[in-house]
């Protein structure tokens, strides 16, 4: 079997005496998608934010291609991409040099070629040198997936990609995240949106008040909702 992408063993965070993940254990497949599904408050940012630094764990492991993140907390970082519930760039850069801030920020050459490309695969051509707060709401989504991508991780976590967007660009956005995992990317994503976790994913987790509740594969997920949902799913 090859190493998980990610694996957690364990996973708790506590703040102050609210626990927001219970011990969570979840391993998941290169190359595949996988959908956390979980209503407001449920603990997925917490868990993402551990695995990408930002929030500090209470207990358990997290490996990221098989490297404990406890014993080497920085080299598999470089793996992993984050796209944030929020625009997070500053408005008053233009769009390829927020783009070369991250190149940077990862240790990579700031280089135009792959600028160009990460834009072009996000329908971002043209925008190079706009600034950033002169983009409309969609192109600034567009942005914020473009920024986790141009170091090229082998990990990306999308938190709740699509909320807020309109139908058009939630198809768009689909239809990226499909590509990205065709050409190998392992993607975990978040969602509100069962639907959003049927289009997407190989496997989905159910979590609520900080607890894993189930993992399921998409076929059977699909059985639960019966054979309408079915017919609905497989129409696109
Ligand atoms: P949403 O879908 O609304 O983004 P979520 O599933 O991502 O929700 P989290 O943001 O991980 O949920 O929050 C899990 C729980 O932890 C919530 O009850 C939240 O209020 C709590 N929480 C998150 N951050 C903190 C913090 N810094 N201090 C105290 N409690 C926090």
């Amino acid at each position: 079997m090859s190493t998980p992408a990610l694996e957690l063993q364990g996973l708790t965070k506590r703040y102050g005496d609210f626990t927001a993940l219970h011990s969570m254990d979840l391993s998941i497949r290169p190359g595949e998608i996988f959908a956390l599904l979980g209503p407001n408050g449920a603990g997925k940012t917490t868990m993402i934010g551990s695995v990408c630094g930002l929030v500090k764990k209470t207990a358990g492991t997290i490996r990221v291609f098989g490297k404990d993140l406890d014993k080497d907390p920085v080299a598999p970082r470089y793996d992993i991409g984050l796209v944030p519930q929020e625009i997070n760039f500053d408005p008053f850069f233009s769009v390829a040099e927020s783009l070369r801030i991250q190149l940077g920020y990862y240790g990579r050459p700031r280089d135009d070629a792959r600028i160009d490309e990460v834009l072009t695969a996000l329908n971002l051509q043209g925008k190079k040198d706009a600034m950033t707060r002169a983009l409309s709401g969609g192109m600034k989504r567009r942005l914020l997936i473009a920024k986790a991508l141009v170091h090229k991780p082998r990990l990306v976590f999308l938190d709740e990609p699509t909320a807020g967007v309109d139908v058009e660009l939630r198809r768009d956005l689909w239809t990226y995240v499909r590509k990205l995992a065709a050409d190998g990317t392992t993607i975990l994503l978040t969602t509100h949106y069962l639907e959003e976790a049927e289009e997407l994913a190989d496997r989905v987790g159910i979590i609520n008040e900080g607890r894993l509740l189930m993992v399921e594969d998409k076929a059977t997920l699909l059985r639960r909702f019966g054979e309408r949902r079915v017919v609905v799913t497989f129409e696109h």
